[in-house]
């Protein structure tokens, strides 16, 4: 089982894609995390990015593409991916497409964290409080907030099309939307 989810920054993406993890054993893709990783490393592509993440833009498709079909095509991961991140525009999620067909997987399903920019803001208060990411900050997590929701409505309307979205009230408690999920993932 491979599936999308899809949220805000601060939408609690993180929270409930550990729990799919644990769940049913997936391995979480998240790009946001393996990117912050080179950038902490002081990769060739980390120091190419670091720029650009940290001003709340997108980091170049090419560079990502290449970070996810190396998880892809690994034989330890394969049919059991959780997107985390990933895909963020139509291209991408044509190339997602290509990527899993050329090895032998698809999408099961995609989940969409709905959330106001307002929760968003607040919560990303009490984020940057506990990990000091240096991209949380008010002004940028609007910038996200927009970017996110304009590049990746055009890609919520290709899953709805092809039936995969399942959108999910993400103001509820943890555990509420911890319930929905499971039961979308039963009828699978
Ligand atoms: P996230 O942790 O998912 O909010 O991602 C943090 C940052 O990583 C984003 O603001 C982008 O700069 C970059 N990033 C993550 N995923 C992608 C993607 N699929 N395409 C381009 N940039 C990405």
């Amino acid at each position: 089982m491979n599936i999308i989810i899809f949220g805000p920054p601060g939408a609690g993406k993180g929270t409930q894609s550990n729990y799919i993890v644990k769940k049913y054993n997936l391995f979480q893709l998240s790009t946001g995390e393996f990117l912050r990783k080179e950038i902490k490393e002081n990769t060739e592509i980390g120091n190419k990015i670091s720029s650009i993440i940290n001003s709340g833009s997108l980091v170049s498709d090419s560079i990502v593409s290449d970070l996810i079909e190396k998880i892809i095509s690994n034989k330890k991961y394969h049919n059991r991916i959780i997107f985390d991140g990933y895909p963020r525009s139509l291209a991408q999620a044509k190339n997602l497409d290509n990527l899993l067909k050329k090895n032998n997987q698809k999408i099961d399903i995609v989940l969409k964290l709905s959330v106001s920019l307002e929760t968003v803001k607040k919560r990303i208060t009490e984020r940057r409080a506990l990990e000091k990411r240096p991209d949380d900050n008010e002004q940028i997590a609007i910038r996200r907030y927009e970017t996110y929701e304009k590049s990746t409505e055009p890609v919520i309307e290709y899953y709805k099309k092809m039936n995969l979205l399942k959108v999910i009230d993400g103001e509820r408690s943890i555990d509420q939307i911890n319930k929905e999920i499971s039961d979308i993932i039963a009828l699978i």
